[in-house]
């Protein structure tokens, strides 16, 4: 499959800009994931990058061929996109195996051959092609619209939200039939996403929309560790935001003074912690804190700190083995270095 790359893509709703000027690329058979409020676009975007609308400005590239520029448009069925709406993608009316071989030249169609390929890659027993969509689990019909995408072979894959409508074991499963069925085939794939755990853990890079444009497209370990801003911090994952005063690489803070993550800051500044971070010990010498409430996950748990003097709350995420008591003190120490935002920007 190929690259996408899209240059300075705007669009307007009469005098609403939803798009402000989005730059992407998208490297040949990698996973990107997008971010962002509701409302930001996204759609929108997959929406011109699939052509069922047009941009305003700016320039779309298939790998070497140019779908849009100048006005010049190529029409949707001749860009090669397999396109995985969020839901109500199937007709209700035609079998599974209609579906999913809707796009298909005829002689595929008859076969019967591809259809197996087909259910087969995204993990769906054959004894299912007979039936009809609505006698499917939301994770089926998922799958099935997924499948119908791959079936004409095309060169990049856009799915809106494909998951959201699941509860949490189903989409934990297909969310990885999904990511398995697209690796197979060597796509590069753009997935929309409310979901930070999805985004982190299937993408090659993630992006976050915000006002139109993509405020930061890296990698999810750059993306989690390095955020160009609070902001986009706290929308990727939890984020502790204490403000700080830097001066030489060292932040001091109600937790002390901790160590910057390459900056040049000075001044008034706001740090981030992720929750991970904190560590609680019984004794020790570093800042005190009361524990006042504790949610329990299972595999780790969210421990609320009023951190002393100030009673400035801040939460650790720790593991669920050993945790303390709701209202006993404890001591916090941060591990790792942490980012430094100048606090006007914050
Ligand atoms: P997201 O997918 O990020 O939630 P959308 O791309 O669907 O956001 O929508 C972005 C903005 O554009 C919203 O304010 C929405 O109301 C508006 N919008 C989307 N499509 C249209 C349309 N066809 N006509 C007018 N406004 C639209
Ligand atoms: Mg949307």
């Amino acid at each position: 499959m190929t690259a996408l790359t899209v240059q300075g893509l705007t669009k307007s709703y009469g005098a609403v800009p939803v798009l402000a000027g989005i730059d992407l690329h998208v490297p040949a058979r990698t996973f990107t994931a997008l971010l962002g409020p509701s409302g930001c676009g996204k759609s929108t975007l997959l929406r011109l990058i699939a052509g069922f609308a047009d941009p305003d400005t700016g320039t779309i590239k298939l790998g070497e061929q140019t779908a849009f520029a100048d006005g010049r448009s190529v029409p949707p069925q001749r860009r090669r996109i397999g396109y995985v709406p969020q839901e109500g993608a199937l007709f209700p009316h035609r079998t599974v195996a209609a579906n999913i071989t809707f796009g298909l030249p005829r002689r595929h169609r008859r076969s019967g051959h591809r259809l197996d390929e087909l259910l087969d890659l995204v993990g769906l027993d054959q004894a299912i092609a007979r039936r009809f969509p609505h006698e499917l689990s939301g994770g089926q019909q998922q799958r099935v619209a997924l499948a119908r995408a791959l079936a004409p072979e095309p060169e990049l894959v856009l799915l809106d939200e494909p998951f959201s409508a699941l509860d949490t074991g189903l989409r934990e499963d297909t969310r990885r039939a999904v990511a398995s069925a697209l690796r197979a085939t060597d796509a590069t794939a753009i997935l929309v996403t409310h979901d930070q755990a999805e985004a982190l853990s299937l993408a090659d890079q993630v992006g976050i929309m915000r006002d139109g444009r993509l405020a930061q497209l890296d990698p999810p370990a750059t993306i989690y560790r390095q955020p160009h801003d609070a902001h986009i911090a706290r929308f990727l994952g939890d984020a502790v935001l204490l403000p700080a005063e830097v001066t030489d690489g060292a932040a001091t803070c109600a937790l002390g003074t901790l160590s910057v993550r390459t900056s040049n800051l000075a001044g008034p500044a706001e740090v981030l912690i992720r929750p991970e971070q904190l560590l609680l010990h019984r004794t020790g010498s570093g800042p005190t804190a009361t524990v006042q409430e504790i949610s329990y996950y299972g595999h780790d748990a969210a421990v609320r700190l009023c951190v002393q003097p100030e009673g400035i709350g801040v939460t650790a995420r720790l593991s669920g083995i050993e945790l303390p008591e709701p209202g006993s003190t404890v001591r916090v120490s941060v591990t790792g270095d942490v980012l430094a935002f100048p606090r006007d920007r914050a």
